[in-house]
């Protein structure tokens, strides 16, 4: 039994307040009402920003923003079965799935932990110009200013503590806009926050709908970066509403993996199976497309089918379930008629295709034509294309004809092979012999070729939120050799 809150507020300035104006959270697997979220206004996301500026002029030192940051990860870890039980509840993911993000989240927010320890640059060594000569020079990180972080549902706990985390080690004050479908997590993760001593002023959660509380927060003059993770659509739209600030983007891909002829089939298996199809594929480096040399096409489809058809879809808190529903049923729909599209244009059906509602049953579908929904679209949902190979040049030119890419997998026993996939692609990471879908939180992520790209993780994140300050320091006129 999860302890679902009735309704949440939005926390300004260290205070909870309730609102008349609420929007309904419903639970993606059975439709029921789960909670009523606060919808803020525009004169709140001014009171939001008006109190990072606020705080903003007494910095917090690092040593309590890593204090603070390492006691919300202990507070995460207190409470990791609760936080599961929201996470699988808001955003249908199977409890097991749910678990892992929990241990994830901890993990976003220890290293944010680290990178406040020890933030720092370098010295300048001035003398290097003859002007300089006798002067000192170093840089300082400084925080950029008010960071607006909006979330998608996907990772509702994770990929908010990506944004709060960095932001707080950074020391810049942060405004959360989570998702509308799934707000619970961040305000359960913001409360953690406050328990763990963070004072008023750095964090404000302000829950409603995606343009017209994004939107005027993301448009605010007052906010220096906004830092937004969801669809490439609303990524467009805000890197021209926020163009007074720094935007950082983590948008979609359709990730490939590459099944070279000497690839370990058992292993090949396993990660397209777990990477196609955990959170139904709801995740931007989800394993979308698959290509098969010519060789072991024939095996290794047959070995995946059959694990395709055995997965089990089912209730989030059931223990059974291999995956659960996608967010909603309009996103149920959209992914059946992509897959019927792509049969439609020559793709062949192995296995699913089918679903109603929300459940969409987990699908294989193969010899999809390169300009084929599937292959050139992200489609976030439990579905792979297939395609065969007979060159490693013919793969990468299947794999260029889909969008820009985060991560690739390329399983291949050979190391020559691997270094030519790791040279030819353009890509946020290539990984050999893993899923494109490993993703571990300090490492630095993100995809490259579509606007406004940075990359996540902490430390990267940090960067990105502080500014270069340059300081110059003549001791002394005249004096050759200072301190
Ligand atoms: P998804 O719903 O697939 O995760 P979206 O890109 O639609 O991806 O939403 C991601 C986040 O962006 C959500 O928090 C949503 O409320 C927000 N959002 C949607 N439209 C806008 C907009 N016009 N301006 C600012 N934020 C928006």
């Amino acid at each position: 039994m999860v302890d679902v809150p009735a309704r949440t507020g939005l926390l300004i300035d260290g205070v909870v307040e309730h609102r008349d104006r609420t929007l309904a959270v419903h639970e993606p697997w059975t439709g029921a009402h789960l909670s009523d979220q606060a919808i803020a206004d525009p004169e709140d996301v001014d009171r939001a920003v008006a109190a990072g500026h606020r705080v903003l002029r007494t910095p917090l030192p690092l040593h309590e923003r890593a204090a603070i940051l390492d006691r919300t990860a202990d507070l995460v870890l207190r409470d990791a079965e609760h936080l599961a039980g929201l996470i699988a509840l808001e955003a249908a993911k199977p409890m097991l799935a749910a678990r892992a993000e929990v241990q994830r989240c901890v993990q976003t927010l220890r290293f944010s932990a680290v990178e406040a320890r020890t933030l720092h640059d370098r010295t300048v060594p001035l003398d290097a110009h003859p002007v300089g000569v006798g002067a000192i020079g170093f840089v300082r990180r400084e925080p950029i200013g008010v960071v607006a972080a909006i979330t998608p549902f996907n990772f509702p706990l994770n990929l908010t503590a990506h944004k709060l985390g960095p932001a707080i080690a950074a020391g810049c004050p942060v405004v959360c806009k989570p998702a509308e479908r799934t707000p619970l997590s961040a305000v359960a993760l913001a409360e953690r926050f406050v328990e763990a001593g963070l004072p008023p002023g750095w964090l404000a959660v302000l829950t409603g709908g995606g343009p017209e509380v994004g939107g005027v927060l993301a448009r605010h003059p007052g906010v220096a970066a906004v830092s937004f993770t969801g669809s490439a659509a609303v990524g467009a739209i805000l890197s021209r509403d926020a163009a007074h600030a720094e935007v950082l983007l983590e948008l979609g891909s359709a990730a490939p993996l590459v099944v070279e002829a000497d690839a370990d089939l058992v292993e090949v298996v396993a990660a397209a199976v777990a990477g196609g199809f955990t959170h139904a594929g709801q995740s931007c480096v989800s394993v979308q497309r698959l290509l098969f040399h010519e060789t072991i096409a024939e095996d290794v489809t047959q070995r995946l089918t059959e694990r395709v058809a055995a997965l089990r879809v089912g209730g989030p808190l059931e223990p059974g379930s291999d995956l659960s529903c996608v967010i909603d049923a309009t996103a149920g729909d959209r992914i059946r008629s992509w897959v019927a599209r792509t049969v439609d244009a020559g793709g062949r059906l192995l296995v699913g295709g089918g679903g109603s509602g929300a459940v969409v049953e987990p699908t294989l579908v193969t010899d999809v034509p390169l300009d084929a929904p599937l292959w050139t679209d992200e489609v976030f949902g439990p579905v792979i294309a297939i395609r065969t190979f007979g060159s490693t040049d013919e793969a990468i030119a299947a794999v260029d004809a889909g969008p820009p890419l985060i991560h690739i997998g390329v399983f291949t026993r050979d190391l020559a092979l691997a270094g030519r996939w790791i040279g030819a692609v353009r890509a946020g990471g290539v990984l050999i012999n893993e899923s494109p879908t490993f993703r571990v939180d300090h490492a630095p992520y993100g995809g490259v070729d579509h606007p406004g790209t940075t990359r996540e993780g902490p430390a990267s994140t940090v960067r990105a939120l502080t500014d270069e300050k340059l300081v110059v320091i003549r001791p002394s006129a005249g004096r050759a050799d200072p301190w």
